[in-house]
């Protein structure tokens, strides 16, 4: 963060805009909308004969002077001047009073952001002086995608608020009737400018929500990595948390999405460290469901594809706790779209099996026959420590050596590796890349898509 964002209360009190032109006045503006008494210095030395019309700010027709900062809470310079700005941002600096001098960064000890103003909603966009441009189109994308009335919703929900304190004690259970009236039909009635509904909804709402608050978990799919492969529901699940507990495969920035104040639990493995058992896992998301929170249990990938969700889930639904499962994009589907490895296509594969390497005592106890027939793709989770196994096995049970493979490191996320070669070769292939966890063995004709994407699908049907 190359600046710290906060909004800062003017209300009542004085700020400062040193100059004449447009810039300054635009500031002016600013700050009375901000509810500033503002004062304006004109940095004129012969003083206008007509009067201002600027009733609400005062205006002093003379040159500004270094002991002027010290009267105000916030001060513009915007004179046009480089040489007067600079003397107007040193005497604010050095009186500590945050100073912005308009267009020029490196006199400024604050910059104003990009805003969305929907009053009482607020949005400020910065780019820590970067890409103002960049700041400025978010900002249209936010003016045009929020609703406009917005900041109506937001004005209706603060005249309600001491209303549903007094009826509702527990802090979850209001923020929980808080998240239903900003996503329901009170919601949506305000902003289509029916109030007089959404007044009559939410007050019967408010008489009837003196219940106690039920705990829920949501079992979620974070992806395999890429944030934005989240889905629109595993967002939602987040942004309502309570708390959250996460595996080693959740990135952090997936994390990131969490609301600010949930707690985060690691319960992942790493390598060197106890992993906390499942039934420690399965008792705590209990627990904590049963004093009422809102649990979310983020799972790498899909929570049911070789991620132990099931046995959460079962867990939690024998003892009557409400349970959401929120599927995600398993690791061989978004490994296949990033390396462009169709799963399944026409002459080359009309099945894929998503196979665990994992190895509960010395080797993958699996049916390498079915495995090795034709016409499958494999996608092999849990795969690279056991890849020589794996290959030799699948090669004895009649699988073509020479079948292509590509080993998926990373993948979705920035650090992603492709590299390709034949089952043959397959061990070879991790070994000599160093490929480490996580990665995905996909096996199959379908592979060679990746590997030579520039070959026409015919050549690409020859080879095979
Ligand atoms: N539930 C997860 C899988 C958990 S098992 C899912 O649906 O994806 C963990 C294995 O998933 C890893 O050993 C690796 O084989 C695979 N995996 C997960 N994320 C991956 C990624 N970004 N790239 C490659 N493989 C990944």
């Amino acid at each position: 963060m190359k600046t710290f964002p906060i909004f800062l209360s003017l209300r009542g009190r004085p700020a400062l805009v040193v100059g004449d032109g447009h810039m300054a006045a635009a500031k002016v503006r600013l700050l009375r909308d901000a509810g500033a008494r503002v004062t304006r210095i004109t940095n004129r030395d012969d003083p206008r004969v007509e009067p201002h019309q600027d009733d609400a700010s005062r205006v002093l027709d003379r040159p500004f002077r270094t002991a002027d900062v010290t009267a105000y809470a916030l001060i513009y310079s915007a004179t046009g001047d480089a040489l007067e700005d600079a003397r107007v941002a040193a005497a604010a600096r050095a009186a500590n009073v945050p100073v912005n001098a308009v267009d020029r960064p490196a006199l400024s000890t604050f910059i104003t952001p990009a805003i969305v103003d929907r009053d009482p909603i607020t949005i400020a966009i910065s780019s820590g002086g970067t890409a103002p441009v960049l700041a400025r189109q978010l900002r249209l994308k936010l003016e045009t995608d929020l609703p406009r009335r917005l900041g109506r919703l937001a004005a209706f929900a603060g005249s309600f608020r001491a209303a549903v304190k007094n009826a509702i004690a527990d802090f979850g259970a209001r923020r929980a009737l808080w998240d239903d009236i900003f996503s329901g039909p009170i919601g949506e009635a305000v902003l289509r400018g029916d109030e007089t509904s959404a007044r009559e909804r939410m007050i019967s709402l408010i008489n009837r929500s003196v219940t106690p608050p039920r705990g829920i978990v949501h079992v979620v799919g974070a992806g395999p990595g890429d944030p934005e492969l989240l889905t629109l529901k595993a967002l939602q699940a987040l942004q309502r948390a309570d708390v959250v507990f996460y595996d080693r495969l959740v990135s952090a920035d997936v994390m990131d999405f969490a609301r600010r104040d949930a707690e985060r639990v690691f319960v992942g493995k790493t390598p060197g460290n106890p992993t906390m058992p499942q039934e420690e896992i399965n008792a705590l998301l209990a627990r904590r469901a049963q004093a009422g929170e809102r649990v979310v249990r983020l799972k790498g990938g899909d929570p049911f594809i070789f991620g132990r969700g099931g046995e959460e889930v079962a867990h939690l639904r024998a003892r009557g706790i409400e349970v959401v499962v929120v599927p995600g994009i398993t690791a061989a589907a978004g490994c296949a779209a990033a390396a462009q490895i169709p799963l399944t296509q026409r002459d080359h594969a009309t099945a894929v099996t998503f196979v665990t390497g994992h190895a509960q005592n010395g080797e993958p106890d699996l049916d390498w026959r079915a495995l090795a027939s034709f016409g499958q793709t494999l996608a092999i989770y849990m795969g690279i420590a056991q890849a020589e196994v794996i290959a030799a096995r699948l090669i004895d049970a009649g699988r073509d050596p020479a079948t292509p493979v590509s080993v998926v490191e990373n993948g979705t996320t920035d650090q992603q590796r492709v590299v390709s070669g034949t089952l043959r070769g397959l061990a070879r292939l991790v070994s000599g890349n160093n490929i480490t966890s996580p990665a995905l063995l996909i096996i199959g004709a379908v592979t060679l898509a990746a590997a030579d994407a520039d070959r026409p699908v015919e050549a690409l049907q020859a080879a095979v």
